[in-house]
C-alpha cells in the first residue's frame, strides 16, 4: 500500500535496510561504481546494535575476519570503535580462537554513519519501503509509504527485525521496531502478494541497567587482552593499543530461579502470546530456568554499552516477563541487589522469509535481480547480517554489471557455511553461526581468512592491488619459509641435544630438520630459530601462519583432500530448471525437495535432507547418461 504521487527516481541498486547487513550491501554496490540508493525507517539507527554491545566471539569472529578479506567493513568499524577487545579460545586449537571486542555502540554507528555518508555513489533516504515493484518475474524498483517510485536494476532487502515487528514484555506488546524505532509494516503483504514464502521469528534481549546501582565488588572482573590484535588486517596494530574498560561476570542462583518458575505462566514465550520462533543457541533466561533445571546457575556477563553512558548490558538474561518479574529477579543476582533498569528486557516478533527460495548467490529464485541478506533470510547476529548483505550487495552489482555472481563455498569460508545452511538446510528458527557448523573448521581459521578470500574481494573490485599484493607477499613468505625450515636438516648432535633438553623436549635419534623439529608441541618457530643459521625477521602474522601450518601439517592436508572430494560434486552442476519426476529411481521424498529446492550442485542436492546418497547416486548415473 502507497500514497498517491508523482516522485520518481532512478537508480541501479536500491538497498533496504541500513543495519549490518544494509551497511555492507550498500557500500559494496556504491564502491563497485553503481548508483545506490540506502532506505532506512530511521537514518539515526544506521548500524544500531539493538541487543549485544561486541562484535565477533566464536564464529562470528571468523565472519568479520572474512568480511574484511572480501572487502567489507565491518572489521575496519569496530576497530576504530572497539572499547575492550579480547582473543577468546586460546587454550583451544587455533580453529577455535576467535577475536571478540566490545563496542562504543554510539560511536559505531557514528563512524559507520561517516563512512556511509562520504561514499561515492550512495545516498541515504529516511523513508519506509512499502511495495516491491516487479514485471514478469523481475524487480523494477521499489515504492515508499508516501508513494514515491524508486526505478532500479536490482534491490537488496536486508529489513532485519523491522517486518511487522512487535515488542513484547509480560502483557504489554508495542507494534514497533527495536529501541521503540518504527516498524515496517506494510512490505510484507507485498512480498506476500509476489508469492514469497515469510516466516514469523523472534528474538529477546535483555534489560539495560544504570552502572552506578551495580555493586562490582561482587563480580569477578574480566580485562581485555593487553596486547590488542585488530579485526582488520589493514588495521595498523599500533593504533589500536588503548585503554580498555572492564567487563564484569557474576551468576544467577537458585532464588533468581524460583522466581522466574514462580512466574513462568506469566511469561508471554509460555503463555503463548509470542507467536514467533526463537533462536535455540541465543534462548532467553526463563527458557534456560525451564529447560535446563539441572543447572544450579547461569553466567551473567555485564557489559558496558558504550563511554558515553552509564547503561550496562545483561548478557545471558534475555527477557520478557513482566516488569515486576524482572526486577525481582535481576536483584536476586550478586552485585544486582539494587539494580535500577534504564530499559526492560523484551522480545521481538518481526516477518522474515523462508531462505531456501533464495539462490546461493542470495537472489531470489522466482525474482530476477530480487536479493537478501541479514535478518531478513532468518539469521541472528551482527556478523551473519553484515556477511550476507556484502554477498547480496556484490552480486546485485555484479548483476546489473553483466558479470558472473559470486558464490563462497562451504570449504572457501564460514560465509559459505552460513549461506549454504540456509539456502539448503531446512531453517525453522533464527539461524546462529558457530564453529561446529563447518566440517572444515581446521582450514577455516580466523587467522588465515585474508589468505582464503583476497583474491575473490580483489577479482571482484573490493580489494585493492595493493591490499592485495601484500597478501599474496605474505603467501610466498610464508611457503618460502616452510620451505626453508624444510631443507635445514639438524643431525643428533652434543648441541642438539643440549637445545632440545633446555626446552623440555625429547632429544633426536637420527637426523632430522627444523620444520620437524616445530612440529613438537613445545617447541615452536620463535624457539627453534635458535638453531637457524639463516633466521629472517618476520612479521608475527606471518610467523603465526609458519606455526599453525607446521604444526596442523597432517590434519590440514587430510581436511583439504577431503575438500577436494567435495569441490568435485560441487562442480557437478544441475540445471535449475528441471523437473526431477523426470529420473527413474529417486524416491518420491527426494523428487519432491529436489524439485522444491532447485539445487544448482551435486553437492548441495546432498546437503538436502531427505535426499539420501543412494538418490545421489542415482542422480549421478542420470547426469552420465545424459550428459
Ligand atoms: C531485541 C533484539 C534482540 C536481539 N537479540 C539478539 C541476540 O541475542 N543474538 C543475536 O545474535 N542477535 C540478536 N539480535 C539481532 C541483531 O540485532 C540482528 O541480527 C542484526 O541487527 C541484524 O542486522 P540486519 O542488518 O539484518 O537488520 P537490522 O539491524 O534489524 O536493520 C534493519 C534495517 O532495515 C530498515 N528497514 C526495515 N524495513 C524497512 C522498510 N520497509 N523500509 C525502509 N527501511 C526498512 C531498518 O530501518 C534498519 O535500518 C537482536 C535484535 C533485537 C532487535
Amino acid at each position: 500500500m502507497s500514497m498517491n504521487q508523482n516522485l520518481c527516481e532512478e537508480y541501479d541498486i536500491v538497498v533496504v535496510g541500513a543495519g549490518h547487513a544494509g551497511c555492507e550491501a550498500s557500500l559494496a554496490a556504491a564502491r563497485l561504481g553503481l548508483k545506490t540508493i540506502m532506505f532506512t525507517v530511521s537514518v539515526d539507527s544506521i548500524a544500531l546494535m539493538p541487543c549485544n554491545p561486541n562484535i565477533g566471539g566464536t564464529s562470528k569472529g571468523h565472519l568479520v575476519r572474512e568480511i574484511d578479506a572480501l572487502g567489507g567493513e565491518m572489521g575496519k568499524n569496530i576497530d576504530k570503535t572497539f572499547i575492550q577487545s579480547k582473543m577468546l579460545n586460546l587454550s583451544k586449537g587455533p580453529a577455535v580462537h576467535s577475536l571478540r571486542a566490545q563496542a562504543d555502540k554510539r560511536e559505531y554507528t557514528t563512524e559507520m554513519r561517516k563512512v556511509l555518508e562520504n561514499t561515492e555513489n550512495l545516498v541515504i533516504r529516511q523513508a519506509e519501503v512499502s511495495e516491491l515493484l516487479v514485471e514478469e518475474g523481475k524487480i523494477t524498483g521499489v515504492k515508499t509509504f508516501s508513494g514515491a517510485h524508486y526505478k532500479a536494476k536490482a534491490v537488496v532487502l536486508c529489513t532485519g527485525t523491522y517486518l511487522k515487528a512487535r515488542c513484547i514484555y509480560g502483557d504489554v506488546s508495542n507494534y514497533t521496531g527495536p529501541n521503540g524505532l518504527q516498524a515496517a509494516n506494510y512490505l510484507t503483504d507485498s512480498l506476500k502478494s509476489l508469492g514469497i514464502e515469510m516466516y514469523r521469528f523472534k528474538t529477546g534481549t535483555p534489560a539495560r541497567v544504570d552502572k552506578r546501582s551495580i555493586d562490582f565488588s561482587k563480580m569477578e572482573e574480566q580485562k581485555g587482552d593487553e596486547k590488542v590484535i585488530p579485526f582488520s588486517f589493514s588495521t595498523d596494530p599500533a593504533t589500536v593499543q588503548k585503554e580498555q574498560v572492564s567487563c564484569w561476570l557474576t551468576y544467577t542462583n537458585n532464588e533468581t530461579h524460583e522466581i522466574i518458575k514462580n512466574n513462568i505462566d506469566r511469561s508471554p514465550l509460555y503463555s503463548g502470546m509470542i507467536e514467533g520462533t526463537g533462536p535455540r543457541y541465543c534462548p532467553s533466561i526463563e527458557d534456560k530456568v525451564m529447560k535446563f533445571a539441572d543447572k544450579e546457575r547461569h553466567q551473567v556477563f555485564i557489559e558496558p554499552e558504550g563511554l558515553y553512558t552509564n547503561e550496562m548490558y545483561l548478557g545471558g538474561m534475555s527477557s520478557s516477563l513482566p516488569e515486576d518479574v524482572q526486577y525481582a529477579m535481576y536483584r536476586t543476582v550478586p552485585g544486582l541487589e539494587n539494580v535500577q533498569i534504564v530499559r526492560n528486557a523484551y522480545a521481538i516478533e518481526y516477518d522474515c522469509i523462508n531462505p531456501r527460495q533464495l539462490n546461493p548467490t542470495l537472489e531470489f529464485k522466482a525474482i530476477s535481480g530480487l536479493f537478501s541478506g541479514g535478518q531478513f533470510n532468518g539469521s541472528s547476529g551482527y556478523e551473519e547480517a553484515a556477511a550476507q548483505g556484502l554477498i547480496a550487495g556484490i552480486n546485485a552489482a555484479l548483476k546489473v554489471k553483466g558479470e558472473e555472481q559470486i558464490i563462497i563455498d562451504r570449504s572457501q569460508g564460514y560465509i559459505g557455511v552460513l549461506i549454504d545452511d540456509l539456502v539448503t538446510k531446512e531453517n525453522h528458527e533464527p539461524y546462529r553461526m558457530m564453529t561446529s557448523r563447518s566440517e572444515y573448521r581446521l582450514i577455516l581459521r580466523q587467522d588465515n581468512a585474508d589468505l582464503r578470500l583476497s583474491e575473490i574481494g580483489h577479482k571482484v573490485g573490493l580489494v585493492s592491488d595493493e591490499t592485495y599484493e601484500k597478501v599474496e607477499r605474505k603467501r610466498r613468505l610464508i611457503d618460502e619459509e616452510i620451505e626453508r625450515l624444510t631443507a635445514i636438516t639438524v643431525g643428533a648432535s652434543k648441541e642438539i641435544a643440549e637445545f632440545l633438553e633446555k626446552n623440555n623436549s625429547t632429544s633426536l635419534k637420527t637426523g632430522s630438520n627444523l620444520a620437524e623439529l616445530i612440529r613438537r608441541p613445545e617447541l615452536s618457530y620463535e624457539i627453534v630459530s635458535e638453531l637457524d643459521p639463516d633466521r629472517r625477521e618476520l612479521p608475527e602474522d606471518v610467523i603465526e601462519q609458519i606455526n599453525i601450518n607446521i604444526k596442523y601439517d597432517g590434519y590440514i592436508k587430510r581436511q583439504l583432500h577431503q575438500v577436494e572430494q567435495f569441490r568435485k560434486l560441487e562442480e557437478k552442476k544441475l540445471d535449475v530448471d528441471f523437473d526431477y519426476n523426470n529420473v527413474s529411481g529417486l524416491r518420491r521424498e527426494a523428487i519432491q525437495k529436489l524439485n522444491m529446492y532447485k539445487p544448482m550442485s551435486i553437492g548441495q542436492a546432498s546437503r538436502i535432507s531427505g535426499v539420501s546418497p543412494a538418490d545421489i547416486s542415482v542422480l549421478l548415473v542420470y547426469l552420465k547418461q545424459n550428459k
